[in-house]
Parts: C-alpha cells; sequence; structure tokens
C-alpha cells in the first residue's frame, strides 16, 4: 500500500490569518519582536522563526524555541472557535481522501509542529483519516527536506513494507516537490496555494493538478483503480 504524505496549509485547507495571527502573537511574546512575517508557504514552523532572527545566534533562538512552540499551541487554541467558522477544506479534499482510504494509507507532511497540525485539522473534522504517528512535522525537523526519512522510518518501524518509491508527498509549493524530490519519493503538487500551476510545473513534480477535484488523475497515478469514483 502506497503511503501519502499530506501537506496542511494550501493543499487540504485554508486559513484566513488565524494561524499566523497566533505564530505572531506567540513570536511577540517570546522573542518580544514585531516582525513582519512574509512568505511563510511552505516553510516549517521553526524555519520562518530562525529566517525571522537571521540575526541572533542559534543558541538564543533555541533557548526560547520550546516557550515559543508551547505559547504559539496556546495562542492557536485560543482561536479554536474562529478557526473551526473560518477554515475551509480545499475542493475535493474530502472526496480524494475517503476515496483513497481503502487502497492507501494517508499521513501528514507539515512544517506545522504535530500539535498545531492536530489543531487546524481537529477545526475541520479531518484529523481521523490520518496515521499521525507515521507523519513528520516541523516539530521534529526545521529543515523540510529532512523530513520524508523522519515518516518513512516511523512507518516501516511499525511494519509497514513499502520502499521510498511508494511514498507521495502531496502539496502546495516547491518546497513540498523538493523534500520529496531528495529523498527518493514521488510527489503530487496541487496549484490550490500560493503557487500557480506554471510555477509548480517548474519544479517537474510527478503529477501535477488544478486541485484534488482531479481525484480520477490522482487514482491513476497511484494505480488504485477508480471503482469507488464515480
Ligand atoms: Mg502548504
Amino acid at each position: 500500500m502506497k503511503l501519502l504524505l499530506w501537506d496542511i496549509d494550501g493543499t487540504l485547507i485554508r486559513g484566513h490569518g488565524r494561524g499566523l495571527e497566533a505564530f505572531k502573537a506567540a513570536f511577540q511574546r517570546v522573542y518580544e519582536l514585531d516582525l513582519p512575517l512574509g512568505s511563510t508557504a511552505g516553510k516549517t514552523d521553526g524555519l520562518i522563526v530562525r529566517e525571522l532572527l537571521h540575526m541572533w545566534e542559534e543558541a538564543a533562538i533555541l533557548e526560547r524555541l520550546e516557550q515559543f512552540y508551547a505559547v504559539y499551541e496556546g495562542e492557536l487554541h485560543a482561536r479554536f472557535e474562529h478557526l473551526q467558522r473560518e477554515t475551509t477544506i480545499l475542493p475535493g479534499v474530502k472526496a480524494a481522501l475517503s476515496q483513497l482510504q481503502a487502497h492507501t494509507i494517508h499521513s501528514l507532511l507539515t512544517g506545522n509542529m504535530l500539535r498545531t497540525a492536530r489543531i487546524k485539522l481537529d477545526a475541520v473534522g479531518l484529523c481521523t483519516y490520518f496515521r499521525w504517528d507515521w507523519g513528520a512535522f516541523g516539530s521534529d525537523n526545521h529543515i523540510r527536506n529532512e523530513l520524508v526519512p523522519v515518516a518513512f522510518q516511523r512507518a516501516q518501524a511499525a511494519g509497514w513494507q513499502g520502499t521510498l518509491a511508494d511514498v507521495v508527498v502531496i502539496g502546495d509549493t516547491p518546497f513540498d516537490i523538493g523534500c520529496a524530490k531528495i529523498a527518493g519519493a514521488r510527489s503530487v503538487a496541487v496549484a490550490s496555494g500560493q503557487f500557480s500551476l506554471e510555477q509548480l510545473a517548474e519544479h517537474q513534480p510527478d503529477l501535477l493538478l488544478n486541485d484534488l477535484h482531479e481525484h480520477a488523475q490522482l487514482q491513476a497515478f497511484l494505480g488504485v483503480g477508480d471503482e469507488t469514483h464515480r
């Protein structure tokens, strides 16, 4: 069975700024700086912090990083009702997750920390689709390119028999495509986030979709047939 590693923001869901608002509030409280966030798409939480503090020593960043993560989790949790009301599940996502469930294993590869990933997906009722213990998160490593091997090793340790060629990363940025390529996994790019089809095409994903409405193409790519697709 193939192991699908889903990105969250821009791939499964679109928030309406509450996540960034919580991130910024936590950053301000813990690092005592009010800085513009810039582009966060495809970046891990730990990388965003490091980029904001590029003039800081790594040791000084690390000193407060756990505290930052805890405060961020609290800030996000405090906005849970807003997240529930305002977060959109992207087109075709629910159908794709449901239809592929019998044929593949869904897990996650995201720059979010495990705990904030859970809050975001809990707000839209998507948590139950995923094997959380096989996923790789921003809390595992701030370098996204290191995350496929983390998920792969977790799956193998749990008895999954696949190879890296059976791992498929699904995401909305060149960083998602890149982390799959460097690890020897395959990549599916969806233009449902901040990057256009043309921009994603430049990075040569193995499959490129406008959005997950095109699940017949995804099923064909995964070789899982379309008997559940109508
Ligand atoms: Mg994303």
